[in-house]
């Protein structure tokens, strides 16, 4: 009678403190049923006291707690080790949304002979790996269009060259500079410029494929990467329909603009051996097409 009251109280002082621990915290038999959990784990994931206790971990609030994940860490991974720390499971409940969480499990051995308890930590990284994915976002794209910026680029442009080093493609690489754009600005001012450069950025993301990029390179020039090229075809194609397409003119602030551009093209590696040399050569194509009068596309030509 006496240790019954003992257990009963020590159990409800181990009650109350875990009530305090902000992390939800759930324990589980080795049949994977919930012995208890925190009050923490009641109001992150909105299930009920009388539809938790004694259910299998699996079935909790309408079976949304059947993750494969999850059953991997209690079923595989932790049965042969005493803890795992820092399991991340991403998962989709049908109540509070799009989770990430980190899992530390526990064996925890009460007593000699008794079955182990399994005490499962939940930390919801959610707003951490939202915040992770902002700050690689604002490190890889240019704020004003919002497109790939030069970094995101070089990365772009590494993986299309393995890509084509691997499968003998080709990478076609397009640099475009806007035609006498500072005009837009000393006629029009800056606010309407950086307006021209999202309509353009939106021009050239609708025109590539979903392979492609187009990267904003600085001021008004723009790079366009094409991995995957049989031969200069793909490349002349699309410099003609970006010439097409930006002979719509662009309403802005009530200013009907015709923008136009210059292109030049290089292909990797039938103009050379690096991505450097490619760059370059797209470049010095490009300021052929600026020379020849504008509002066109040039191949580079070696001389
Ligand atoms: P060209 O045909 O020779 O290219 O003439 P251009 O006037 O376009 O000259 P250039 O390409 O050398 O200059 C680009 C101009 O783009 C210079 C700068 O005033 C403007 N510019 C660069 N970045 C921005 C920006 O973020 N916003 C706006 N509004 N203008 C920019
Ligand atoms: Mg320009």
């Amino acid at each position: 009678m006496n240790g019954d009251k003992t257990v009963t109280k020590s159990f409800e002082y181990a009650e109350s403190i875990i009530d305090t621990v902000r992390e939800p915290l759930i324990v589980l038999d080795q049949d994977l049923r919930v012995v208890s959990v925190n009050r923490s784990f009641y109001d992150v994931f909105k299930v009920k006291p009388d539809e938790t206790v004694g259910q299998r971990i699996y079935d909790l609030g309408n079976k949304q707690w059947d993750i494969p994940r999850l059953r991997e860490l209690l079923e595989t991974i932790l049965p042969g080790r005493i803890a795992f720390d820092n399991y991340e499971v991403q998962h989709d409940f049908s109540t509070i949304g799009r989770r990430a969480m980190l899992l530390n499990a526990r064996q925890i051995e009460r007593r000699k002979g008794i079955p182990r308890i399994i005490l499962l930590a939940i930390e919801d990284i959610t707003a951490r790996k939202e915040m992770e994915q902002e700050i690689k976002r604002l490190a890889y794209h240019d704020p004003l269009t919002n497109l790939p910026n030069r970094m995101l680029l070089t990365d772009r442009l590494n993986m299309a060259k393995n890509l084509s080093d691997r499968n003998r493609k080709k990478v076609a690489l397009m640099m475009l500079d806007l035609d006498k754009f500072k005009e837009i600005n000393d006629t029009l001012g800056h606010h309407v410029g950086d307006q021209l450069l999202q309509v353009v950025a939106k021009k050239l993301t609708g025109i590539l494929r979903k392979e492609d990029t187009v990267a904003r390179f600085g001021g008004d020039e723009f790079v366009l990467v094409l991995p995957d090229q049989k031969d200069v075809q793909n490349a002349l194609k699309v410099a003609r329909k970006i010439i097409d397409v930006f002979r719509n003119e662009v309403v802005l602030e009530g200013h009907a603009l015709i923008i136009t551009s210059s292109i030049g093209i290089a292909i990797y590696p039938d103009h050379g051996e690096d991505i450097d040399t490619i760059m370059k050569n797209a470049d010095r194509a490009m300021y052929r097409a600026k020379q020849a009068g504008r509002n066109q596309y040039h191949l580079y030509e070696a001389v």
